[in-house]
């Protein structure tokens, strides 16, 4: 059988390098492994790999570093791993080009999700398909051509800020975007930094999207980062 997709893991420790090299050849990805920022950047470049997964804390450099000289000539998703209550670092790279992050001790179920969603984003923006005319996800539809959003069937009125915020949320199910990235695409670059204008409306959407909003379904809050939105049915 053919290896599904390559994957370059930039990764220094050795307990954590073996145990995503098995998991994912197990899974038939094919995977190389750097030790270093230095040698990630180089093997990157020459191998072209189709998902990057990187380590925040190398030894030769920060891992802040590689996403930004990455991002000055590739797309690569990539996709970072770092340590609990790290949310500012979390939230840096992300708004650096990192599409998503994973939180030591991840579970092998996590680590793969995390992984598919990233390839198929990425696949769906190289093949142009990104545009879907609706979002489903259980009893919530989206329709953006008609501007209409429906909970089991029953029509749901919200403001054009509310729907241009679940519209975002949507279209980029089941990654997590960060507060700053929201409010620059909603609210444009100028905005002050004070989330407190997203915070409202989040609440007003959860209002009326979930049955409770204390334990949502459809979007969840990733604390210190952002939002994310259930992955479509
Ligand atoms: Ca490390």
């Amino acid at each position: 059988m053919q290896p599904k997709f390559s994957i370059l893991l930039i990764e220094d420790e050795e307990n954590i390098r073996s145990f995503i090299s098995t998991t994912l050849k197990n899974q038939n990805y094919k995977i190389t492994v750097a030790g270093s920022g230095k040698e990630g950047l180089h093997l990157s470049a020459s191998l072209c790999p189709d998902l990057i997964l990187l380590d925040l804390g190398l030894p030769d450099m920060d891992g802040m570093q590689v996403i930004q000289k990455l991002r000055e000539w590739s797309s690569i998703p990539i996709i970072v791993i770092s340590a609990r209550n790290h949310e500012q670092e979390k939230a840096k790279a992300l708004d650096l080009g990192a599409d998503d992050y994973i939180t030591k001790p991840f579970s092998t179920v996590e680590l793969l999700a995390r992984i598919r969603t990233s390839l198929r984003h990425s696949t769906q923006i190289n093949g142009q398909t990104l545009a879907l005319p609706i979002y489903r996800h259980k009893n919530l539809i989206i329709d953006y051509d008609k501007h209409l959003v429906t909970l089991d069937g029953e029509m749901i009125h919200l403001t054009q800020i509310e729907f241009k915020l679940l519209s975002l949320l949507s279209q980029n199910s089941g990654k997590v975007l960060t507060y700053a990235s929201i409010m620059e695409k909603i609210w444009g670059p100028y905005v002050d930094n004070n989330n407190q204008i997203l915070r409202v409306n989040m609440a007003n959407i959860r209002r009326k999207i979930e049955k409770n909003p204390a334990t949502p379904e459809h979007v969840f809050t990733e604390i210190g980062i952002g939002y994310r939105m259930a992955e479509g049915d």
